[in-house]
């Protein structure tokens, strides 16, 4: 063994031991990063000057190290290879993705919660950070449902029950309501032992049905298309439901695709609503949709990952009406409770509906016991919840909704904008924070009317080709960021067009620095290339 590995494996057992303060290694790592990460911050959302290819090349090598090294040069490594090319989602002109600012509070805070390391998925691994689970549960349970404070007392802390999960994000928390409300269906029923246990095909036989569908609107999150596969409802059983002029699933539309799927003998276990849809913001119809779901007699799920703290809001909490007769609800910590990333929910109206598909274990998770664990998709958790509880705490109820309204107002002031703007087009208004346009000049808008189906088609590509490239060149330029979809839009004929999409959850985003969103993507369009699609589009018009 050489002198430096057998020097570096000594090393390695002291990274197990926390360095004394003040002018420990700890204190230099954070140093050395901390200094790193906010010049980093300061200057630029994502790096410029290399390209995902070219960075690409530093994480090239397949073999593991074979001798151990230092964590200064590690440290190193990570400020410059990683640090100077990550993408600063905290920046107050990154207003294309739902992650954003964090509360500084977070970071510390996030370091006791991996120092302590405890386990959720065992009271023996986390003691009291398992009762403050349960009470984060109740929290968001009574935000919604705003049950008694008897029923808080009775379930709270019920070892038997558990009024929802805490999980990694929205993808399992709506996995695991949809399993909830599939195994409800399918429970143990007379000599038919469950679908848990009997599994999917005899559960059909049972039920004397072809297959089970899911019923939600075209606008859902493609995390339920992962649920039903892995569900075993089949894909092309998570039926799509048409939206109207709003983005809102069309009542009527639901109605019709119920009455096809009974003819083919295929039985929809949950209608699915969504209060804040991923790509626009929009809520649907949350009241009427709980009528249907009685009158069909079927788990009424409400994905709010994105709007559901809409509910923090005095003044715009109406916007959910209905969502307090869901059977379950989805909602992300991780997004607008400003929580950072791997921090999700889903609750339910009815203590007992988890135990449809409870598990337990001998070695672990056993009858009786608290663990939340055997209610869980996921089995090892780490204490996520603590950071829920901090921001509950610190910012509280009133805090919450002052930053759902500056958000919703902010969307609005930039809809006015863009309005205003002759360059610019609104194509989805904000309902919540969320708004979509794209480029498109006063003097085309004018003539859209008189265009003929051909045209129209001809000039959407071509602005779909600005929208891209626009979208594209900002980002890389790296100052300003907004995403971009593709929507069906009503105005032309429900033909698929690319948008800008803004999401204005950021406190710190300022109307000057949308002002130059929209000024720094105008100048974007004057460089030639881009100007050369606007000439074609003035062509087709003359
Ligand atoms: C973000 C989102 C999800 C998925 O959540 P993840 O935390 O990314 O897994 C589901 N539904 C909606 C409406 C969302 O906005």
């Amino acid at each position: 063994m050489t002198e430096t590995a057998l020097a570096n494996l000594q090393n390695l057992y002291r990274i197990f031991t926390v360095p004394e303060a003040p002018d420990s290694t700890l204190g230099a790592v954070d140093h050395a990063i901390g200094e790193n990460v906010a010049d980093f911050l300061q200057k630029h959302i994502v790096a410029l000057e290399r390209s995902l290819e070219d960075i690409e090349k530093d994480f090239s090598a397949s073999k593991i190290p074979e001798e151990p090294s230092f964590v200064s040069a590690y440290t190193d490594f990570v400020k410059q290879k990683l640090v100077a090319q990550s993408v600063h989602t905290a920046a107050p002109g990154f207003v294309g993705h739902m992650t954003s600012a964090l509360p500084y509070f977070m970071l510390p805070l996030s370091r006791i919660m991996t120092a302590l390391n405890q386990n959720l998925v065992k009271v023996e691994t986390s003691k009291a950070f398992t009762p403050m689970e349960r009470q984060v549960l109740a929290m968001l349970h009574h935000l919604i449902y705003a049950q008694k404070d008897s029923f808080y007392d009775q379930w709270i802390h019920d070892s038997q029950h558990a009024l929802g999960a805490f999980c990694s994000g929205g993808t399992i928390a709506n996995t695991t309501a949809l399993w909830v409300a599939r195994n409800k269906l399918c429970g143990p029923d007379g000599s038919f032992a469950g679908i848990a246990k009997e599994g999917f095909f005899k559960a059909l036989q049972h039920l004397n049905s072809s297959g089970l569908a899911i019923l939600v609107s075209r606008r859902a999150h493609y995390s339920l298309g992962k649920a039903v596969d892995l569900l075993g409802i089949g894909r092309d059983n998570l039926i799509l439901v048409d939206t109207d002029v709003d983005n809102r699933i069309d009542m009527q539309a639901l109605r019709m695709e119920y009455t096809q799927l009974c003819k083919r003998n295929i039985r929809p276990f949950a209608l699915v609503g969504v209060a804040g849809t991923t790509e626009t913001g929009h809520v649907d119809p949350l009241n009427e949709m709980a009528d249907f779901a009685a009158e069909i007699g079927c788990h009424f799920h409400v994905d709010a990952a994105w709007g559901g703290p809409t509910l923090f809001s005095e003044t715009h909490s109406h916007l959910l009406k209905g969502i307090e007769r869901a059977d379950s609800v989805t909602i992300d910590a991780h997004k607008q409770l400003y929580v950072p990333m791997g921090a999700g929910m889903v609750l339910f109206k009815d203590p007992h509906a988890l135990s449809a598909i409870e598990h337990h274990a001998n070695y672990i998770l056993r009858h009786g016991s608290k663990d939340l664990g055997s209610h869980t998709l996921e089995g090892s958790r780490p204490g996520k919840a603590m950071l829920v509880h901090a921001g509950l705490s610190i910012i509280g109820r009133k805090g919450y909704g002052l930053l759902i309204d500056l958000g919703i107002e902010k969307a609005h002031k930039f809809a006015a904008m863009i309005n205003d703007h002759q360059n610019f087009e609104l194509i989805t208004a904000p309902e919540l924070n969320i708004l979509t346009y794209r480029y498109s000049p006063a003097w085309l808008q004018d003539k859209v009317g008189q265009l003929s189906l051909e045209q129209c088609g001809e000039i959407n590509s071509l602005l779909d080709l600005i929208t891209q490239e626009v979208q594209k060149r900002q980002r890389e330029a790296g100052k300003n960021f907004v995403s971009r979809t593709r929507l069906r839009s009503s105005r032309y004929h429900g033909e698929q067009i690319s948008v800008f999409r803004s999401v204005l959850a950021n406190p710190l985003t300022t109307t000057e620095i949308l002002a130059e969103v929209l000024e720094e993507q105008c100048a974007i369009v004057k460089e030639t290339e881009v100007q050369g699609l606007i000439d074609k589009i003035k062509q087709i018009i003359e």
